[in-house]
């Protein structure tokens, strides 16, 4: 291990397991640790679930002196990269510039806004989720702006809290890109079920704060007045402070890496000495042999920990069978895997609460899985995955566990 100095830009998940994982390796150089927010590495899931239902449940992965005192971090938090400096190997910084040999960058993604509205509020940070929680507390009728995981798990909090909820969504099928239509459906129904008006194909034409509250108008010709509007219509990589860097950033953002999370530059060759983990990392997953950016926790942590390993020691290919699950309405849904199939097969629906399992299918392979309300199976079914198992094995596993 020639390095001595570690830096990893973003105080999340994959920033704390990256420095978690090169002290494991046995690092004992400094590492230092560079966090826009003020607050210690927390954990995001809760912030959309259990922490809007005043439960207050969330924190940070572990407090300030076992990050200063076990893992030797130096924290810098309440400070902003702005850029890099490759040459003599420095991050610049809103306090002034840090030198690194070697680089991690985890600085996650920001919320997509509306263009030219103040209207609305966003949920990405403990800070955001206070002041949704505070404003859900105060309202009656919610416009939640998107159908994906997050909009949809703050209508399930407002479903709740007994409150009148609207969800808009652009697309005629919520989450097709990322569950296939079949899916899609299936979570149009758990909307549904739950009391939420779900208007699909409907985009928001205006916003206007009124006295009464903000009066939104809608491409389908209605409009109405709502005490809050929620937008969960996607998150875009925080990689704007990286242009100019000489680092390859693909089209949505995303920091192009090679399967080492090495990153890259603009003719594919590895940037000397620069990594990228989470949200940002656009890399070739070798399971699937295609490129991907997975917003997922789970994937965020194992990154952090890959990029770590890779910038300390012999690098090695990250992958992976994608994870997320998201919490609806009282159930859990949960997908693995890839969602491209050439076939999607609903293998079975006990009843509205639960008990589905999707399987999709590509060539002879099974290649991902979706259920709701099945937690006993779902890890079954991502190491069939991981193992490439054929599309009949997969079948009969299902039919073996659900009947
Ligand atoms: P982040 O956790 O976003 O951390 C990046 C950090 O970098 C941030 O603190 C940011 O402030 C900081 N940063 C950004 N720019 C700079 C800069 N220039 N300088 C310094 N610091 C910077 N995934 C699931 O699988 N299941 C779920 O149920 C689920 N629920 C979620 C609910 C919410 C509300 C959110 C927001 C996400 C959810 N996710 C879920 C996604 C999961 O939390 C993310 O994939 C994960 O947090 C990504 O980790 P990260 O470290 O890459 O990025």
């Amino acid at each position: 291990m020639s390095a001595s100095q570690l830096v990893v830009v973003g105080a999340g998940l994959a920033g704390l397991r990256a420095c978690e994982a090169a002290r494991r390796a046995g690092f004992t150089g400094i590492i230092t640790l560079i966090g826009a927010e003020q607050h210690l590495p927390y954990d995001r899931p809760p912030l959309s679930k259990e922490f809007l239902d005043e439960k207050d449940h969330v924190g940070a992965y572990k407090d300030e002196e076992a990050l200063r005192d076990e893992l030797r971090i130096e924290l810098k938090l309440g400070t902003r990269a702005t850029g890099l400096n490759r040459g003599p190997r420095l991050v610049r910084t809103s306090a002034g510039d840090v030198p690194y040999d070697e680089l991690i960058i985890a600085t996650g993604a920001d919320p997509r806004v509306l263009p030219g509205d103040d209207q609305v509020v966003y949920l990405r940070t403990l800070d955001d989720a206070h002041r949704l929680r505070d404003s859900l507390a105060r309202s009656a009728r919610v416009l939640v702006i998107g159908a994906g995981f997050i909009g949809s798990e703050v209508a399930s909090a407002a479903r709740a809290r007994g409150l009148s909820t609207t969800v808009v969504e652009a697309l005629d099928v919520p989450l097709v890109r990322s569950l296939g239509a079949e899916v899609g459906g299936l979570c149009t129904a758990l909307h549904r079920d739950a009391g939420v008006d779900l208007r699909l194909g409907v985009r928001v034409d205006s916003l206007e704060r009124t006295d009464g509250g903000v009066r939104v108008e809608l491409s389908d010709g209605t409009a109405d007045v709502y005490d809050l509007v929620v937008s969960g219509i996607g998150a875009v990589p925080a990689t704007s402070w990286l242009a100019d860097c000489g680092l390859q950033l693909a089209e949505d953002g995303g920091i192009v890496c090679d399967e080492n999370l090495a990153v890259l530059d603009a003719d594919d060759e590895p940037v000397p000495h620069i990594w990228a983990a989470g949200d940002v990392a656009s890399w070739v997953n070798p399971l699937f042999g295609t490129r991907m950016r997975l917003e997922h926790w789970s994937s965020a942590g194992e990154q952090g920990g890959a990029a770590a390993r890779n910038a300390l020691g012999e690098p090695t290919a990250y992958s992976t069978v994608p994870y997320f699950w998201s919490d609806w309405f009282g159930t859990r849904i949960q997908f693995v895997g890839v969602p491209d199939g050439d076939e999607v097969v609903v293998q079975q629906r006990i009843d509205k609460a639960g008990g589905t399992v999707v399987l999709y299918r590509r060539g002879d392979r099974l290649i991902g899985a979706f259920t709701i309300g099945r937690p006993d199976l779902i890890m079954k079914y991502r190491r069939l995955i991981a193992k490439s198992a054929s599309w009949s094995e997969g079948l009969e596993f299902g039919a073996g566990k659900i009947a």
